[in-house]
């Protein structure tokens, strides 16, 4: 299956990610996690990455589609991909589609998890303690949500009017949500 991830910082995208991916036997492609190594690796991309990633910001569409055109140009996608933070906003999703459409691989379901904002400081707040990332201060917390919510809201949107989007809630248990999402693909 070729399935894109949505949902806010902190709505358990990556947790869920890692589940569904061994059940559907496809790659997680999270572009977070790719630009996290770039860093840590002081990669060239890493090195222009880095700042906007401190701040909460977006790393730019052009940084963003040069990352993307790599990995989904890798052969283990032909099998799908379970896209996780990528797109994050309407140019990074058009260009997305022009991509896979290109490739003969489109996107067949958008999930999208559903959490409200209070929820999700409380679920950041713990991440911080767990992984200390960088970038989950309150401070920083606050800017990727408002960034999330004028830039990549709609996103979902943009796959709703092409009949794509499953909206699935995102409160409960791991396992729950799991189920809920594992539901969602039947
Ligand atoms: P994530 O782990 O998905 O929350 O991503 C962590 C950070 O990486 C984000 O706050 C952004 O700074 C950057 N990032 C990840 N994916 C993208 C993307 N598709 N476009 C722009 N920036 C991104």
């Amino acid at each position: 299956m070729r399935i894109v991830l949505l949902g806010p910082p902190g709505s358990g995208k990556g947790t869920q990610a890692a589940l569904l991916k061994d059940r559907l036997g496809v790659p997680h492609i999270s572009t977070g996690d790719l630009l996290r190594a770039a860093v840590k690796d002081g990669t060239p991309l890493g090195i222009k990455a880095k700042a906007a990633m401190d701040a909460g910001e977006l790393v730019s569409d052009e940084l963003m589609l040069g990352l993307i055109e790599e990995r989904m140009g890798a052969a283990d996608i032909k099998a799908g991909y379970l896209l996780d933070g990528y797109p994050r906003n309407l140019a990074q999703a058009r260009a997305l589609d022009e991509l896979l459409n290109r490739v003969g691989l489109p996107v067949e379901k958008a999930l999208a998890l559903i959490v409200d904002e209070e929820q999700i400081v409380q679920r950041i707040a713990r991440r911080a303690q767990e992984e200390g990332r960088s970038d989950d201060t309150e401070e920083v917390v606050r800017n990727r949500l408002a960034v999330y919510r004028e830039q990549t809201a709609p996103v979902t949107g943009y796959y709703a009017d092409q009949r794509l989007l499953v909206e699935v809630d995102g409160v409960g248990s791991i396992d729950e949500i799991n189920q809920r999402l594992t539901a969602a693909l039947d």
